[in-house]
């Protein structure tokens, strides 16, 4: 598609909060100029609520490594390994609140300017905000809850605890007996198919496709910027540092989310 215009600004020294009206003032122009804008966000706009993201300075994979889904399948350990970790970081989950982000997102969909929220988190702070559920496509799942991965059944988390406190060890499904997982895909599992259709589908429609805190390297999620950019859409990357696909977008802002976004939707 021709006739996309090209800006690129590195700004990480002003992550302080405020923000820049030039390059706001193009987000705001991409936005105006949209009919039907996607958001795809990372961990990056959680973490202005206080949730770790995986690639940041103290971010989660400096801490402990992630659990493989064939070693979740294949070792009880660290089947109940996976399950500590989820409920020491219970509190922190069910605590969590969306922030002024995840605010200008939700008021995107109000407005009817996004239609979808493609999200890689697993914390359901799009919905918390106030986004319908049906316009969030969460493609790694949900920590929120658990599923059967033999029969798909779901769970609540407070029963499993209770199991878990009382066994030392997480119960099997109570209907086909499978083993139970919190309701996310983690690497190496498959990718959900319904979710991955529903998140190509948006991409393909929108003429406008936002990057918000990702890393933009854990494919195939990151393979949906690149396909709104193939099929014409404009692409905007807002992330405190630069990614690989920063070279296919027509702006890039190395802005923390929270107020670049708040700003620009507020000029809408
Ligand atoms: P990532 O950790 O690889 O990248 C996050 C990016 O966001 C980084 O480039 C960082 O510079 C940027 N960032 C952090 N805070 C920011 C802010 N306030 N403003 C602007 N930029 C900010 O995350 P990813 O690309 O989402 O990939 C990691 C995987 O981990 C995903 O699959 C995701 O599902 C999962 N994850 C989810 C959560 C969550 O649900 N909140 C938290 C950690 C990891």
């Amino acid at each position: 598609m021709a006739g996309h215009f090209t800006i690129k600004t590195s700004y990480v020294s002003r992550m302080t909060g405020s923000t820049d009206t030039a390059d706001i003032a193009s987000l705001i122009d991409l936005l105006r100029a949209s009919r039907r804008t996607v958001i795809f966000t990372g961990a990056g706009i959680s973490t202005e609520s206080g949730i770790p993201d995986f690639r940041s300075p103290g971010g989660i994979w400096t801490q402990m490594a992630p659990i493989d889904f064939r070693d979740f399948i294949s070792s009880a350990e660290l089947r109940k390994e996976a399950w500590r970790r989820r409920f020491a970081m219970e509190e922190m989950f069910s605590t969590v609140q969306p922030n002024e982000g995840h605010h200008a997102v939700a008021s995107l969909v109000k407005l009817g300017k996004a239609s979808h929220v493609i999200t890689q988190n697993i914390d359901n702070l799009h919905q918390q905000s106030g986004v319908p559920a049906d316009r969030v496509i969460e493609i790694h799942g949900n920590t929120r809850y658990a599923k059967c991965l033999n029969c798909g059944a779901r769970a609540e988390l407070e029963p499993i605890r209770a199991h878990f406190e009382a066994h030392g060890e997480p119960p099997d499904c109570r209907f086909c007996g499978g083993i139970m997982k919190t309701a996310t895909i983690s690497f190496g599992q498959a990718m959900p198919e319904s979710e991955m259709a529903r998140a190509e589908a948006a991409t393909l429609a929108c003429d406008l496709f936002i990057v918000l805190g990702s890393s933009l390297v854990v494919y195939p999620a990151a393979g949906f910027p690149i396909l709104a950019r193939k099929n014409g859409a404009r692409l905007a990357i807002v992330n405190r540092e630069p990614t690989d696909q920063d070279i296919y977008a027509d702006l890039v802002l190395n802005r923390q989310i929270g107020p670049t976004l708040r700003e620009a939707v507020n000029a809408l």
